[in-house]
């Protein structure tokens, strides 16, 4: 009996040790203490007594005395960790390294650190930064109509290019030193998502030179020489700059590019024997390129007579060439869809550049792919996750509004069980998007280039945004089919698919990028034992290698413990310091987070390099990463922006919503995992009392819903920061002009009502129904007004075009 209660206490201490994280140092003494405590107490059998002594000091000596262990251990498993590495190809590596890791880190770490989150302040525009929102912005989007753009001229009208250049649209993110508004990110994307609200085309056309476009790169790798010449003419939009990174042969896997530039010496613009670079691309699908005054360009690099150097093949190099260099084919044009933004392919021909062209100039040959990998990641956290957010609060705004004025069974749209279902998905998905969006751009604020969460929120954004435009296009029927001046959603439809295929398109992103880059950079150790392993001093690489080797059995320990504890008493162990409403969602998310870590490392155990094959396995771990993400800015949106009671049921839906898909995720994981047994061994520490988590229920869909079909703070706070307008011929304005009235009139409404069904109004339509209404003293003359006017606007917002015969 003394032994089973010793046995047990044992257990217990480990377990806890495990579950805190606690050190080989603190494991090795609380051991030791407790074993000298029962020694002296003379409470176990003699025998037992020496046979766990021998035990501890068989298992504690080596593991404490790292000379021995690396001997004794680590010697033998470092050649097997390098022969189980998959093979890497150097633009494989770079882009593995390209950028920093910031909260997916903490959510990779099975316990995350909530202070890294939760200090952060809710972002806050500088002043400046507002009166360019309230002021060009503004004004910009007032002029902007997509109709026109889009059917009629094909491209911004004049005056809308000459207000974006000389409002400086083209230079949010250039310093001030060289001329540009040098905008945080948080303004930079609020400015993106205004835009989009209004048009797609012009809000892309403002996207892309604030993105990948050449002033990104400049500003981290030009040389003085080339900042000085570009980054103020960009910034007044007297160069419109363009990237070609895609060509026919090379998309995804743009690496792969057959573009190539062979150094020589040739004569350039007179002179003779200049060292520099005769170029051959076919590249396509380039936004700005009909247009574009200064080509940034990806190519691989041959130096075949050593002019540069040693070697031969120096690899992707980029460089900037104003489009009027003889031999640069362009002003092509590609039409995305119906989409009018400036995209369109372009050819060079032996193109000869001087080698002062490449971008950072010669130190920088060979280095292409980083710097392109790096600034990506600035540029995918804001563009299209900014855009979609948007796209979703123009869909809140209308769509909510709509179903409120728009009666069919003679009751509100909205009303109904069916639509209600679709609204809720649209405030839901909103708010989740909107929510990642701020918190992403909060990174980049801090200086992060955060590589593997600008994948997770350019994915997750643009495929809510699928889901949530879908939803309004169902909601509004017929009339967002219907194309014409008047159409409000369809061209925000026909950004669907652009979204999801550039900046990473996202079948590759979720299933190569999110979970494979995100578990080698944010693990804490596998990174390490990576490096460690390629060190060419022996000596060095085995004291690394056992360190991190170590420090990843504890780190897998305690993640297993943790993912049962947690499981078996549903998160309610985890401490994050987190109180009220977003308490509970917080802890489940620690509790996932375990179950992703211990996961990650068990699969990564089990196949190893094959991993990288398995994309369907790998998807379905970037999405738990990602939903975890999501749900953890929906918790930082909510308690830096102080605890609203009216944001309560918005929490809750996005947390329900994201730990119920992380859930799946993980079921579907288990369920394909390719070895039965281990499945279960994992199913039984990651849902040890089955799968816990339910979609966000009905009630609360019920409430989001009602919060979006009548006016009020709730859904002016959801939609806040886009391009809102009541005129009543605007195709927005004139659905914001219906809600009002039918706001307005809702008491004689219901009078209204009440006659119909007591047979005092037998009229079908309204204008006599009302005339009949007030004949019968039902209402009074302000009453009557009111149902005139409600029933005006609501006409004015459901009509749709039509066209004369030939004027298509
Ligand atoms: C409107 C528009 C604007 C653009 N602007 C620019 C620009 O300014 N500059 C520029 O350089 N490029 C630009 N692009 C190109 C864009 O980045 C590419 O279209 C994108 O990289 C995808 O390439 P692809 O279209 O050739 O598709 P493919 O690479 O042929 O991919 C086809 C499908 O296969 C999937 N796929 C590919 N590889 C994998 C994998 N390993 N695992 C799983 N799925 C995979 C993809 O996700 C995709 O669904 C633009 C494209 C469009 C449509």
């Amino acid at each position: 009996m003394p032994v089973l209660c010793f046995l047990l206490l044992l257990l217990a201490v480990f377990i806890t040790l495990a579950f805190i994280r606690a050190s080989l140092l603190v494991w090795t003494g609380i051991t030791m203490l407790i074993l000298v405590i029962v020694t002296a107490l003379n409470a176990l059998p003699t025998a037992f007594l020496i046979f766990i002594w021998f035990i501890f000091l068989l298992v504690c000596i080596p593991l404490n005395i790292l000379p021995l262990r690396r001997r004794l251990i680590s010697r033998y498993l470092l050649p097997l960790l390098k022969k189980s590495m998959p093979p890497m190809s150097d633009t494989e590596r770079q882009a593995l390294e390209a950028g920093t890791t910031w909260w997916d880190a903490e959510l990779f770490s099975g316990k995350p650190d909530w202070s890294i989150l939760l200090d952060q302040p809710a972002p806050k525009l500088s002043k400046e930064e507002q009166d360019f929102l309230d002021g060009p912005v503004e004004e910009l989007c007032g002029m902007l109509n997509d109709w026109e753009i889009n059917h009629t001229l094909h491209d911004l009208p004049p005056d809308v290019w000459k207000f974006i250049k000389s409002n400086y649209f083209f230079g949010m993110i250039i310093p001030k030193s060289f001329g540009g508004l040098e905008f945080s990110a948080q303004a930079h994307s609020a400015v993106v998502m205004k835009v989009a609200s209004r048009s797609v085309a012009a809000a892309v056309t403002v996207m892309v030179p604030n993105s990948l476009g050449p002033g990104q790169l400049l500003m981290n790798y030009g040389t003085e020489e080339q900042k000085n010449h570009y980054l103020l003419r960009l910034a007044r939009g007297e160069e419109v700059p363009c990237f070609a990174l895609t060509s026919p042969w090379a998309g995804s896997d743009a690496a792969a590019m057959r573009d190539t530039g062979i150094v020589r010496r040739g004569e350039f613009e007179g002179v003779k024997n200049v060292l520099g670079i005769q170029l051959n691309w076919e590249k396509r699908y380039i936004t700005l390129a009909p247009i574009a005054t200064v080509l940034g360009l990806a190519f691989k690099l041959f130096d075949p007579d050593h002019l540069l150097g040693e070697k031969e093949e120096r690899g992707i190099t980029l460089a900037l060439i104003p489009t009027n260099t003889p031999g640069v084919a362009i002003g092509k044009r590609h039409l995305p869809l119906e989409q009018a933004f400036q995209n369109g392919p372009v050819t060079g021909r032996d193109v000869f550049i001087p080698v002062e062209w490449i971008i950072g100039g010669v130190d920088y040959v060979g280095q292409g792919w980083r710097m392109l990998m790096e600034c990506l990641a600035d540029g995918r956290s804001i563009s299209l996750p900014s855009l979609a957010a948007g796209a979703g609060k123009l869909c809140v705004r209308a769509t909510g509004a709509y179903a409120r004025i728009r009666r069919q069974f003679r009751i509100p749209i909205g009303r109904m069980g069916g639509v209600e279902e679709a609204l809720a998905r649209i405030a839901g998905n909103t708010y989740a998007m909107d929510a990642t969006r701020q918190m992403t751009a909060i990174a980049v604020d801090q200086g992060e280039k955060p590589s593997v969460i600008s994948a997770i929120a350019k994915y997750h954004c643009t495929e809510r945004m699928r889901q949530v435009v879908n939803d309004a296009m169902d909601v509004f029927g017929g009339t967002a089919i219907i194309m014409g001046p008047m159409n409000l959603l369809a061209r925000t439809y026909e950004a669907i698919p652009i979204s999801i295929t550039v900046e990473g398109a996202n079948i590759l992103t979720r299933s190569l990028i999110i979970f494979g880059q995100g578990v080698i950079r944010c693990h804490p150790y596998l990174l390490k034992e990576i490096r460690a392993a390629s060190e060419s001093d022996e000596s060095a690489s085995l004291k690394a290698f056992d360190r991190a080797l170590f420090a990843h059995i504890g780190f897998v320990g305690s993640n297993k413990v943790r993912s049962l504890l947690l499981g078996l008493t549903g998160g309610r162990l985890a401490r994050p310091p987190v109180t009220g409403p977003a308490r509970g969602y917080a802890r489940h998310i620690e509790r996932l987070s375990a179950n992703l870590a211990f996961v990650s490392d068990i699969v990564l155990a089990v196949l190893g390099g094959a991993l990288k094959r398995k994309e369907k396995l790998s998807a379905r771990l970037g999405d738990v990463l990602a939903q975890l993400y999501i749900a953890s800015a929906a918790i930082q949106r909510f308690e830096t922006q102080g605890r609203k009671e009216e944001d309560i049921p918005y929490l809750q839906w996005t947390c329900e919503d994201a730990l119920y898909q992380a859930q799946q995720q993980l079921d579907n994981f288990l369920h394909n995992f390719p070895n039965r047994w281990i499945s279960r061994w994992l199913r039984f520490f990651i849902f040890p009392l089955g799968r816990p988590y339910s979609p966000p229920g009905d009630a609360l869909g019920h409430r989001i819903a009602a919060s979006i079909l009548e006016p009020g703070a709730t859904r002016d706070r959801l939609t806040s920061g886009i391009y809102i307008t009541n005129k009543p011929d605007d195709p927005l304005g004139r659905i914001e002009c219906a809600l009002e009235a039918v706001m307005d009139a809702t008491e004689a409404e219901e009078k209204l009502r009440r006659a119909r069904k007591a047979g005092v109004v037998t009229a079908l339509d309204d204008e006599t129904a009302i005339t009949e209404l007030r004949e019968a003293d039902l209402v009074n003359e302000e009453e009557e007004a009111l149902l005139r006017k409600a029933a005006q606007s609501v006409w004015q917002a459901i009509i749709v075009d039509s066209f004369d015969p030939g004027v298509l």
